[in-house]
């Protein structure tokens, strides 16, 4: 789910996601589809359409959702390929596309139905007109349901439909993290804590730093306003600390580019204390296990081997906390946790080569 999108479409790196047999899945090194339906149903609610609510305990770090796109394209694509997209869906994935909900308004840029109409046969008559209209119609489930999918090398991104998933609501205090996993090409949907029979599953569309304001401002583009505990009373307290995370997340980051500095030992202590303030901050907000806090656990233990810290005992520490994280937020086939076992490796080896080169010293120093 975005807001960013760009005008130019580009026809050939269009893709239809169709399925295919388990065995082509298998040699293309796929993993099964599935949605745990055991877990859950899809209720009416009161203000939010229709939601997913567990029907029995799921624990924390449970894969809820590995879903395969209905409909994935670059996201410089506009109307006119989604439309192609859609209509190409067999029957059941165009059923499950068009029973979706769809909440933006049409968009401003129009240039696409002079296209279309220079390339059908139909004239300016009704069946004209519900062409546009059907159009409009794809194009806003497309805005209001579909997720970034970030490739595995590269900036390169794309918008996908997960049906299944899309019907999880937002919260701003979300019980589930979800992302697009590019090593398995499935959205997974894992849960951040235990829970229990009868809650509401709800994920956060957006980032959860942002103070109250912003955050509405931005739900504005799926045309709703948050009624979660965060947004219906706000606090100036809370809001003051999500917005000290963002502010010292975006410094731990420009930190982090800058770590090839001359000031080492300076640098260091500045990340270790901008660093446990991220943390408590994030515990305060009852964000202790979410990916926010995973990443800045592998920035710290990156920026900390870098800078050649003495504490490693701390950097394996956060190491092992971030290989916790990532397991429970997107489990261990993702380049993520990935990512996280070999910092851990890495700050488990710096720490015996540490040992070691203390023995040295210390056997020196006897020597001496
Ligand atoms: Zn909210």
């Amino acid at each position: 789910m975005t807001i960013s999108r760009s005008p130019t479409p580009d026809l050939s790196s269009l893709t239809i996601k169709d399925g295919g047999s388990a065995d082509e899945k298998k040699k293309k090194g796929e993993a099964d589809s599935f949605v745990r339906r055991d877990l859950y149903e899809e209720r009416q609610t009161l203000e939010s359409g229709i939601g997913v609510f567990a029907t029995v305990v799921i624990p924390s770090g449970t894969r809820i959702f590995c879903e395969e796109s209905v409909v994935m394209l670059p996201d410089a694509a506009g109307q006119l390929e989604l439309y192609q997209a859609v209509k190409a869906l067999s029957g059941g994935k165009s059923q499950m596309y068009w029973n979706l909900a769809g909440s933006t308004k049409p968009s401003k840029d129009v240039g696409w139905i002079d296209t279309l109409r220079s390339s059908c046969e139909e004239d300016a008559t009704e069946n004209f007109n519900t062409l546009v209209e059907e159009h409009e119609q794809a194009w806003s489930i497309y805005e209001t349901n579909r997720f970034i999918c970030r490739s595995l090398d590269g900036p390169k991104t794309s918008l996908g439909v997960f049906p299944a998933s899309a019907r999880i609501n937002h919260s701003c205090s979300p019980n589930v993290f979800h992302r697009y996993s590019p090593t398995i090409d499935r959205l997974t949907v894992h849960a951040l804590r235990e829970i229990q029979p009868g809650e509401e599953l709800v994920t956060s569309y957006i980032d959860i730093c942002h103070p109250t304001a912003v955050r509405r401002q931005i739900l504005k583009h799926w045309g709703f306003r948050c009624r979660c505990a965060a947004c219906d009373s706000p606090d100036d307290e809370e809001d003051h600390r999500r917005k000290k995370i963002e502010d010292l997340y975006t410094k731990l980051k420009g930190l982090e580019k800058k770590r090839a500095s001359s000031t080492k030992e300076k640098g260091y202590e500045k990340f270790m204390n901008l660093v446990t303030r991220v943390i408590k901050l994030l515990e305060k907000e009852g964000m202790e296990e979410s990916d926010t806090l995973g990443v800045a656990y592998k920035t710290a233990v990156r920026v900390g081997m870098i800078l050649g810290t003495t504490d490693r005992e701390r950097l394996v520490e956060w190491a092992e906390k971030a290989v916790g994280i990532e397991a429970k937020c997107l489990g261990e086939d993702s380049k993520e946790y990935i990512a996280a076992t070999r910092l851990l490796e890495a700050a488990r080896q710096s720490q015996l080569d540490r040992m070691d080169e203390t023995k040295i010293t210390n056997s020196s120093s006897l020597l001496d």
